[in-house]
């Protein structure tokens, strides 16, 4: 079996098409045909090395949806033909305390589908078939792949913290970010979308958020002082976070799943008088993505996306890197 691969050229953001011949499949893996994978924000810092453990030659994409072609002789409750999503976590040690509690994501013996492995943009991808996630008919396979990776990260915080009723902000309205805003309005929060232009207005107050800031006029994020229960940061650099910390009611939290690798300044006297909390959220477990799909699928969550041809993966890429994409880049194999 032959895989084409669109390896990347560091750091020219250079594709090149690769074939590669994919190894045996083991007894409790499977071979999946690619048909559609989402381009995360995650895929471009492991492109530029941001976080410093990419290999290369590197071939990204983590929200893969596609059909199984082939099972090892272990693989129980999938089988060929199943159309199935792939994301960001692709094995776990099944016997630690994270992973005995449900919390397999931290599992520190875990294997990422784009770290010293190669992920979904090919034609073919091998992967564990304990992280291979049965999708839902009811949605769409083309939609239903960027929710392997932004669906879950997003859906996992809100969960956890957003109940019924809730002041929500929704920092950075991307990939990650719209999803956030037509979750957490599916939870029934009263959503307010901060986005640091006013180019993605229009868009936000469609997707049903309630209010929009643009965090760029200062002013507009200062009078939000003391609204939230919890803000939702998606976004991919560092920026000041202490009118955030501000817009937060007391014991408010502020939740991390955009990543940047700088350090924050922030002043602990914020978050003592208010007991306030800022906390990090790092994609789902498997129970959890098991539960994302059939709430996405319930409640008709549908990422809105742009779909390119394989071809076209450098294109998506620059629109990605430009902040251009409404909303997730989704490419068709
Ligand atoms: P994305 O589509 O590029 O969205 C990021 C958004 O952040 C942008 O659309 C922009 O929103 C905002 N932003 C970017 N630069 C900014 C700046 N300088 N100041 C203010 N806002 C800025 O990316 P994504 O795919 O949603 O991923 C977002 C982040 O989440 C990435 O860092 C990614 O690595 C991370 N991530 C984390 C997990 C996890 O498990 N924790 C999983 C997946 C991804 P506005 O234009 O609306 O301001
Ligand atoms: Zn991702």
């Amino acid at each position: 079996m032959n895989n084409y691969s669109y390896i990347l050229d560091n750091p020219s953001l250079d594709f090149k098409k690769n074939i590669k011949k994919i190894e045996k499949i083991l007894s409790n893996e499977i071979l999946v045909k690619v048909d559609y994978c989402g381009i995360c924000h995650s895929d471009l810092h492991m492109a530029l090395n941001d976080w410093g453990m990419t290999t290369f030659p590197f071939v990204g994409g983590h929200e893969v949806v596609g059909k199984i072609v082939e099972i090892g002789d272990q693989v129980k409750d999938i089988k060929t033909g199943d159309v199935i999503g792939i994301g960001w976590q692709s094995k776990s040690c099944n016997s630690c305390e994270m992973c005995e509690s449900d919390h397999d994501n931290l599992c520190s013996s875990s294997t990422q589908t784009i770290v010293g492995r190669d992920g979904g943009f090919a034609n073919y991808i091998k992967v564990d078939s304990s992280y291979a996630f049965k999708i839902p008919e009811a949605l769409k396979p083309e939609l239903a792949a960027p929710l392997m990776c932004a669906g879950i990260t997003v859906y996992s915080p809100l969960s956890k913290y957003a109940k019924k009723g809730m002041n929500i902000a929704i920092v950075g309205i991307g990939g990650l970010g719209h999803l956030a805003v037509l979750t957490a309005k599916a939870m029934g929060c009263n959503v307010t979308a901060i986005s640091h232009s006013d180019s993605k207005k229009d868009f936000a107050l469609s997707l049903g958020a309630d209010n929009f800031i643009n965090s760029s006029n200062g002013d507009d994020l200062a009078q939000a002082i003391g609204s939230f229960d919890f803000i939702l940061s998606t976004v991919s650099s560092n920026i000041d976070w202490t009118a955030y910390i501000n817009a937060l009611k007391p014991l408010g939290c502020l939740c991390f799943v955009g990543i940047s690798t700088e350090t924050m300044n922030i002043s602990n006297l914020q978050l003592v008088m208010g007991e306030k909390k800022l906390v990090g959220s790092a994609i789902g477990g498997k129970k959890k993505i098991a539960e994302m799909l059939n709430f996405m699928a319930t409640n008709n969550v549908k990422p809105i996306i742009e779909l390119f041809d394989i071809t076209e993966i450098k294109k998506a890429f620059k629109k990605l890197e430009n902040n251009e994409l409404r909303f997730r880049a989704v490419l068709k194999f």
